[in-house]
């Protein structure tokens, strides 16, 4: 390039010669040369553009430029810089920066651009007319950078407070919604058993509550299981098995257009989960492949033992090894424009009544719940694959204990404690309507008076969230350090992390719980050994 404007030959890609400083101010001449030399080998990448040719092509542009953008000088001199912008590049800042260099004007926006390999980065531009003596524009000067990892820093840390935010407020509504709900359902199971075969009426409106109630019980699960408040009842076991054991319920939800297919790891390492709660996630995530292909098409799902920290692992993934379960359907794929609003509560894509927008939120509760990771994404030939990832667990799986059928009370006095007046009188009338003796209180100091009166009690059930005092997780502990014989049944619809841990050591019934479920936890404590689950 020879332009009296610039003394260089800016395309060469040489260095200029180390300019000869002899005296303190350096002349004009090597005051550009330190410059000139300065600029070409900067790790920030620099282009000079030349609006007085036609299209203002790029005249000059630095090493650091080429690493960035992948293109060789050759490639880059000549062209106008939007070579560099694509599809997804957001067109308002295009217009942005075009306006700029119409007025004269200096402007830094970030901008979306595409490297020669076709792959995106977010460039932090700053863009700066240069302007001669007597004040013409001579060049346009722009510095870049490549900011694409503070943006995804950013953008993780912004959906991460997001989350968090209208998590606190779901789990708080859920935590009220449950107890009411326990009420409601309670009291349907002791009508349901005390109405006339004949009362019709009186039949379909109970059973029309019992729907309607269990319904909110499953939404309100939802919400505790994306506010991370669920009481996870973790268990030792293999997903392979877990999969094929859930695999006729599956059938039945998903319809005979859509094909199973299982790509099964052979040596898959356990984890430790809430089985239900697991199932739960499985299907959520199978009903909306189902949806997705319109009720037709074909569903791999597939287990694998992965390492945290590999190639090819999410970025947010801790390191540490892992259970990946994966379920890629051959539906559409994930729509871009949505793909960051995909698990947050209530967005849903699927027509009024069709969808809750609850599913994949209880997806992403549960998998942190349980210190794993949920990621979704479109795949290159173009249906969606979810993935589970499941830290790996050591140790033994142990079968589990039959339940026994005869569920019924013989008179034995219980003695609960809860706080919330509603729920305790109708816990006690269930559990009275069962055959059991009920002594309620209010307080975990109250039941330790009473368990220091009265030895005739022969199970201790408590709630474990109550306000101010002693927890019934703590209550728990003292009863079965004094009373080892007690059994001990614990309920909550809540979960806090801080009392999770030391729950884990009692059977639990979590509410809203049902007649038949009180009954059979109850009889089985009673009758059996007590202890962990
Ligand atoms: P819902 O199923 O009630 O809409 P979800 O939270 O389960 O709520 O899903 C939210 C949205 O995620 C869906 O409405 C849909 O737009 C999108 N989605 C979920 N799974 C898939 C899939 N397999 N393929 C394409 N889009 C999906």
């Amino acid at each position: 390039m020879n332009d009296d404007r610039y003394d260089q030959d800016a395309t060469s890609g040489d260095m200029p010669p180390a300019p000869l400083i002899e005296d303190s101010t350096p002349p004009a001449k090597a005051h550009a040369d330190i410059f000139f030399a300065a600029v070409k080998t900067t790790r920030m990448p620099m282009i000079v553009t030349d609006p007085a040719r036609e299209d203002n092509p790029i005249i000059f542009c630095n090493a650091a430029f080429e690493r960035m953008s992948g293109y060789q000088q050759a490639e880059i001199v000549g062209r106008n810089c939007r070579f560099l912008q694509g599809p997804e590049t957001d067109k308002a800042v295009i217009d942005q920066v075009r306006q700029a260099v119409a007025r004269r004007e200096e402007l830094a926006v970030d901008i979306l651009n595409y490297r020669k390999n076709g792959s995106t980065f977010w460039n932090a531009l700053f863009v700066s007319p240069v302007f001669g003596k007597n004040g013409d524009l001579l060049y346009y000067f722009g510095s870049q950078l490549d900011i694409s990892r503070r943006k995804e820093a950013e953008e993780a840390l912004h959906q991460a407070q997001k989350m968090e935010a209208v998590g606190k407020l779901t789990g708080g509504i859920a935590h009220d919604f449950n107890n009411l709900l326990q009420v409601i359902l309670g009291y349907v199971d002791m009508l349901e058993s005390r109405i006339d075969e004949d009362n019709r009426i009186a039949r379909r409106a109970v059973d029309a509550i019992g729907t309607a109630a269990n319904r909110g019980a499953q939404l309100t699960q939802q919400l505790l299981a994306f506010a991370r408040k669920q009481e996870l009842r973790d268990r030792l076991l293999n997903l392979n098995t877990l999969i094929s054991d859930f695999e006729a319920v599956v059938e039945r939800n998903i319809g005979d257009g859509v094909r199973l297919r299982r790509e099964f790891s052979d040596d898959l390492w356990n984890c430790r989960i809430d089985p239900v709660q697991a199932e739960m996630a499985l299907l959520n995530i199978l009903s909306n492949a189902r949806d997705a292909m319109d009720g037709d098409g074909e569903v791999v799902i597939a287990t694998q033992n992965v390492v945290g920290n590999e190639d090819g692992m999410p970025s947010d993934l801790s390191s540490g090894e892992y259970v990946r379960l994966t379920v890629t359907d051959n539906g559409p794929g994930i729509d871009e424009a949505v793909a960051d609003k995909l698990f947050d509560p209530f967005f849903s894509t699927k027509e009024v009544g069709k969808g809750t927008g609850l599913g994949l939120s209880m997806v992403y509760g549960f998998m942190r719940q349980s210190g794993g990771l949920v990621t979704a994404e479109t795949m290159p030939d173009g249906g969606a694959r979810f993935a589970l990832y499941f830290p790996r667990a050591r140790g033994i799986i142990e079968p589990t204990r039959e339940a026994q059928d005869h569920t019924v009370g013989g008179g034995e006095h219980i003695l609960m404690v809860e706080d919330q007046p509603q729920v305790a009188e109708m816990g006690q009338a269930l559990l009275e309507d069962l055959g059991y003796s009920v002594v309620h209180v209010a307080s975990a100091s109250r039941a330790l008076d009473l368990l220091r009166d009265r030895s005739d009690f022969k199970l201790l059930f408590t709630d474990i969230v109550m306000p101010g005092g002693m927890s019934g997780v703590a209550l728990a502990q003292m009863v079965r350090e004094e009373y080892p014989k007690l059994p001990i049944l614990l309920t909550t619809g809540y979960s806090d992390r801080a009392l999770d841990e030391d729950s884990r050591a009692f059977e639990l019934v979590r509410k809203p719980y049902r007649r038949a479920d009180l009954a059979q936890k109850i009889r089985q404590l009673i009758d059996g050994p007590t202890g962990v689950s």
